[in-house]
């Protein structure tokens, strides 16, 4: 029997008409919308299609959004500059600098700039380090909605073992940090796997949860899993024009018990998690 899906677009929907309520609450008592200040520099095609769909997203649910652009020769000052403006704007309440930027920007100096009240990425090293330390804020969108997407759909974590493949700064290393905390929806037992790992398919052949975050297409073969194991695709790679994961789907849906797909899966719930994000940011600096 093909594993169940887990569907990302529906949740999304479900959460963003959530959003939507606690976005138009805040406007109605503080007298403005929540607001995300998006920054793109260069013409990167990728990053001008993630900021139009973030944007549009912002606009479905009733948050205020602007859009800063800088030309791809723009400086590392002229960068902070504009992201020391929007730490100072009481009607901005996140900032999303739009990364990979340029070659002569350093990028953890811009992170380290956003003021940690308003990264809304949570990428910055004081929301990480309350990550770490157990007392999270904003929780790194990707795996915030990873996370989202397991527990809504009723998979249980708690005690559970589950591998991670990939171990970057925005995917699979936040993500261990939050599967393991003591919370309910955690509480997992995690393994980081990565490009230097050894016998990788007997770690995940022991998972009871496994996720793929590497960018390499159909990398996770059937083989590889569990019978029963739940299985999450990260992973967005272009193979003849067509969007797919990490997973070797058509296989793998026969062995595990729920599957994300690609599209549709962990993509939706990434910038729905940007969007509650921003809502929980206007009502701290609110005071709400
Ligand atoms: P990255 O390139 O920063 O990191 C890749 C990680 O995979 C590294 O830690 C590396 O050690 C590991 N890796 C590479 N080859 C491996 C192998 N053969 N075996 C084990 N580990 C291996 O990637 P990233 O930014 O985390 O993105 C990973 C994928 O997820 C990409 O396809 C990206 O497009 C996608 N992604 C999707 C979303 C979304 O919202 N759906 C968000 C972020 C990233």
């Amino acid at each position: 029997m093909p594993a169940t899906l887990l569907d990302g677009k529906a949740l999304a929907q479900t959460m963003r008409a959530e959003i939507a309520r606690r976005a138009s609450d805040f406007a109605r008592t503080h007298g403005r919308k929540p607001g995300l200040a998006a920054v793109l520099v260069g013409d990167n095609p990728a990053s001008e299609v993630y900021v139009r769909n973030k944007r549009k997203a912002c606009q479905e649910v009733g948050l205020e959004s602007w859009l800063h652009r800088l030309p791809e020769a723009a400086t590392q000052s002229e960068l902070l500059d504009l992201v020391a403006r929007l730490n100072a704007d009481r009607a901005v309440h996140g900032i999303l600098v739009q990364l990979p930027l340029p070659k002569q920007i350093r990028e953890d100096a811009v992170v380290r700039a956003v003021s940690p009240l308003k990264d809304v990425d949570g990428f910055g090293p004081e929301n990480l380090g309350l990550l770490v330390a157990g007392h999270p804020r904003y929780l790194p969108c990707t795996p915030f909605g990873i996370q989202q997407l397991l527990v809504r759909n009723g998979v249980n974590l708690d005690g559970e073992h589950v591998v991670i493949v990939g171990r970057s700064n925005i995917v699979g290393k936040p993500l261990a940090l939050i599967l393991m905390q003591k919370a309910p929806g955690a509480n997992a037992t995690v393994t980081v796997c990565h490009s230097r790992s050894r016998d990788l398919q007997d770690i995940t052949r022991h998972a009871d949860v496994v996720v793929v975050a590497i960018g390499t297409a159909h990398f996770l073969k059937a083989d590889m899993v569990r019978p029963g194991a739940v299985v999450v695709d990260v992973g967005i790679n272009k193979v003849d024009g067509k969007v797919v994961g990490d997973v070797d789907f058509d296989a793998v849906q026969h062995v595990a018990s729920a599957i994300t797909p690609v599209p549709g899966g962990v993509g939706p719930m990434t910038i729905t998690m940007l969007l509650h994000n921003t809502v929980e940011a206007a009502r701290l600096q609110a005071g709400a």
